[in-house]
């Protein structure tokens, strides 16, 4: 175990190097697989290959559509419809030579082209502020990009309906595929706008044909000149699809809706752990690895590992149960004193790690003070059946933040195991950062600094 003071990039060999004389707490840092650092970061080496089908290994890459983040669906979406831009642009020009199709429908098609080719082309606009949030990892909710490619969508449906009709194959699938997406994907409440939109763009459409302002299904004119705009035919199939659509659509969105349920549900399981109700180590874990990628120097980042001091006692002199009390409790307390876009989770018995993004070394440290401050205080209260009286507890505190940057998270967070395991030798119920034992040895961290 190395202490703060190490240089990061001296980390991993103290890791491995370092072995007797070893605390309790030290100990918890290394496994009896020896394979410390995977084990340690909760993280499973596979050694079969892995001889899934390749859709089912793409699929878990991709993740539950439930814990997408908004970013990521609205970047599907509309990189779909990127490459429905370019099929369509590509056929357009790929069938103009053919001899099969009559002139008169080529005429229809390019006449629509650069239309059509108009509406498409806002798809790349719309990608690229989209693309710009995944790349940061954006987990942010994001209202506005949801509503607008819901919105964009059913003005792109809404618009091909016109052109090829809005009782076509090609209508119908579009009309299809962003339904089944939109309930997949949204909240009922973007799906409904995106209904209304493509409704509302038929009805003018509709109105536009009718009057004589705009041609019927102008890719098709050639077909459908001699016959014109059959308003009976089109009252009638509009009638049939409303009805079928009553049907199959809340059908659908049953079924949708249940899978979400039981999919969230299965995933708040996942991530919380049974006795304190806080997020459990897997899933802290993940939310250290997403803010480390995302940390720089603009960006800080804390992590602060959180230990109960001689928590073996209270179970020694009271017993289990009040022992998970106290952890009960002490969670309770650290999630109370946090701010709402820190997370909190169980790393271990009796150990903590609170994520802070956004904090560097100086606010972290307050956090922790804070922290501590509010488990010291606390009288968790021995049961009258237990002797009754006052128990009170301390723990002890290890901050590590980014700047200066570490070649991984590994070495990030056993900085701030290092210094954790600092302030149980000065006497516990402490906090000690990493910077602390810089400072002390004269060698303050470099906040550009890089490493490894
Ligand atoms: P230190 O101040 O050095 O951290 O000493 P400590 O006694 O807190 O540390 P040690 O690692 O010796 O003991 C941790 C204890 O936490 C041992 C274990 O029985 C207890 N523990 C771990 N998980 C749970 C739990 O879920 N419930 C209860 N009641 N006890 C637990
Ligand atoms: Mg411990
Ligand atoms: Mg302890």
């Amino acid at each position: 175990m190395s202490p703060p003071s190490t240089p990061p990039h001296k980390e991993e060999a103290a890791l491995s190097t370092a072995d007797d004389g070893r605390d309790a707490h030290e100990r918890r840092a290394f496994t009896s697989s020896g394979d410390g650092l995977q084990s340690w970061s909760g993280r499973v080496a596979l050694e079969a290959p892995d001889e899934r089908p390749l859709l089912d290994r793409m699929a878990e890459r991709v993740g539950s559509t439930t814990h997408l983040s908004d970013a990521t669906k609205c970047f599907f979406v509309q990189a779909l419809m990127c490459v429905a831009a370019g099929i369509y642009g590509l056929t357009a020009v790929a069938l103009d030579g053919w001899p099969f199709f009559d002139e008169s429908v080529l005429g229809s098609v390019r006449a629509s082209a650069p239309w059509s080719m108009g509406v498409l082309a806002v798809w790349p606009a719309l990608l690229v502020p989209t693309v710009r949030l995944v790349r940061v990892h954006d987990h942010e909710p994001r209202p506005v990009l949801t509503h607008l490619t819901a919105i964009y969508y059913a003005i792109n449906i809404s618009f091909f309906s016109y052109i090829t009709g809005p009782f076509s194959a090609p209508s119908g699938f579009a009309l299809l595929a962003g339904v089944v997406t939109g309930m997949l994907f949204f909240e009922g409440q973007v799906l409904a706008l995106g209904l209304f939109f493509y409704g509302a763009g038929l009805a003018l459409i509709a109105y536009l044909c009718h009057g004589g302002y705009l041609p019927f299904e102008p890719l098709y004119l050639a077909s459908t000149a001699g016959r014109g705009l059959d308003a009976d035919w089109l009252l009638r199939s509009t009638v049939a699809t409303l009805a079928l659509s009553l049907i199959v659509f809340p059908f659908l969105g049953m079924i949708v809706a249940s899978w979400r349920y039981r999919e969230q549900r299965l995933e708040r399981a996942a991530r919380t752990d049974a006795l304190t109700g806080i997020y459990n180590r897997g899933y802290v874990m993940e939310v250290l690895d997403r803010a480390f990628a995302r940390a720089s120097a603009k960006r800080p980042l804390s992590v602060v590992m959180v230990d109960i001091d001689h928590f073996k006692r209270v179970n020694d002199d009271h017993g289990h149960l009040v022992g998970d009390e106290v952890l009960r409790r002490v969670a309770r307390a650290l999630q109370e004193t946090l701010r709402r876009h820190d997370t909190l989770g169980r790393y271990g018995g009796e150990e903590f790690m609170l994520v802070l993004p956004g904090s560097g070394g100086a606010e972290a440290r307050v956090a922790a003070e804070r922290c501590r401050a509010a488990i010291a205080t606390l009288d968790f209260g021995v049961p009258a059946a237990r002797g009754g009286g006052s128990l009170r507890c301390t723990a002890s505190f290890g901050v590590a933040t980014v700047p200066p940057a570490y070649a991984t998270v590994e070495t990030f967070l056993d900085v701030a195991d290092g210094a954790l395991y600092q302030a149980k030798r000065g006497g516990r119920n402490s906090v000690v950062s990493d910077r602390d034992s810089q400072v002390a040895e004269g060698s303050a961290p470099d906040e550009q600094g890089t490493v490894g």
